[in-house]
């Protein structure tokens, strides 16, 4: 489809609500590559990556914007990341058997932490939410509405194919609030209410803004990409091999001749041998861009 793999964001002329439109087509096949996820998990995680490029647009921060799910299972941890080139990358994990469930029969406990992290200064902002029956979406509506003081609603839809995300937010009021402003809320909430997951999925974002909108002015922005990218290195899999100490790694090289990792997120296999391990603890050195893949 035309808008895939982009992000739309819009304005209704004459009021303060904005909105934003995400279609994930490639990239969301790149996080589905090499994963085996049930069909439940995958859907989490296709709505958690459309939920998290639509905050990419709402939320400032110049380094990392993280979406964590957590709870006590069959899914045990799902993490959505977006940098602020529109970079994203996705992974769950999950325990035993998953049947066909939502978010809240899958980790009735699950809570929803959002990390805002800054390349700049250093700084972690982080935010946690319970999520209840209403799934993500409700539980990304309050967190808007705790952190940061704005109305904003989120209609997300996955399938095998795309994930799809609509976002309206009310923008912060200049003045008093009016009921005229009360009134667009209302009333452009109501219409989105009206959208279907077929429509999200299946329809151009400019066929269903004008279904929906179609008696308002819609002002669309121009699209901006959003892709796919795992910030995985060799360099990155060393560092975190050298926290763990010399002598269990050395151990690890003793018992099994190499130390394998795969990453996470894209799967990408990294190998440590016994002359790589000793390079990392005498002098640091990784050797990057000799990682392996299988
Ligand atoms: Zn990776």
């Amino acid at each position: 489809m035309k808008d895939s793999d982009q992000l739309t964001r819009f304005l209704f002329d004459g009021t303060r609500v904005r909105g934003e439109w995400v279609r994930l087509d490639a990239s969301w096949q790149a996080a589905l590559a090499r994963h085996d996820y049930p069909e439940a998990v995958a859907r989490v995680l296709g709505e958690a990556l459309a939920a998290t490029a639509l905050l990419s647009a709402t939320i400032k921060y110049d380094g990392t914007l993280i979406l964590q799910i957590q709870g006590s299972g069959p899914l045990t941890l799902l993490v959505a990341q977006v940098s602020a080139d529109r970079s994203l990358r996705g992974m769950a994990e999950w325990n035993g058997e998953v049947s066909d469930a939502s978010l809240h029969e899958m980790c009735s406990d699950a809570r929803l932490v959002i990390t805002v992290e800054s390349n700049s200064t250093g700084e972690r902002f982080q935010s946690i939410i319970s999520v209840g029956q209403g799934g993500l979406a409700k539980a990304l509506d309050s967190y808007f509405e705790q952190s940061e003081q704005l109305k904003t609603r989120l209609w997300l839809a996955t399938d095998h194919h795309y994930s799809t995300g609509l976002l309206l937010q009310e923008m912060p009021a200049s003045e008093t609030e009016t009921e005229s402003d009360e009134y667009s809320w209302e009333h452009l909430v109501h219409l989105a209410e009206t959208v279907t997951a077929q429509e999200l999925l299946e329809f151009p974002m400019t066929d269903v803004l004008y279904r929906l909108y179609h008696q308002e002015r819609v002002r669309l922005f121009e699209p901006e990409p959003v892709s796919f990218r795992c910030k995985c290195s060799r360099t990155r899999v060393a560092t975190s091999l050298r926290s763990l100490g010399q002598d269990d790694m050395m151990q690890l090289i003793e018992e099994q001749g190499v130390v394998a990792v795969d990453c996470g997120f894209c799967k990408q296999h990294y190998e440590f041998d016994r002359v790589d391990m000793t390079q990392l603890f005498i002098d640091g050195s990784t050797h990057d861009g000799s990682g392996t893949t299988h």
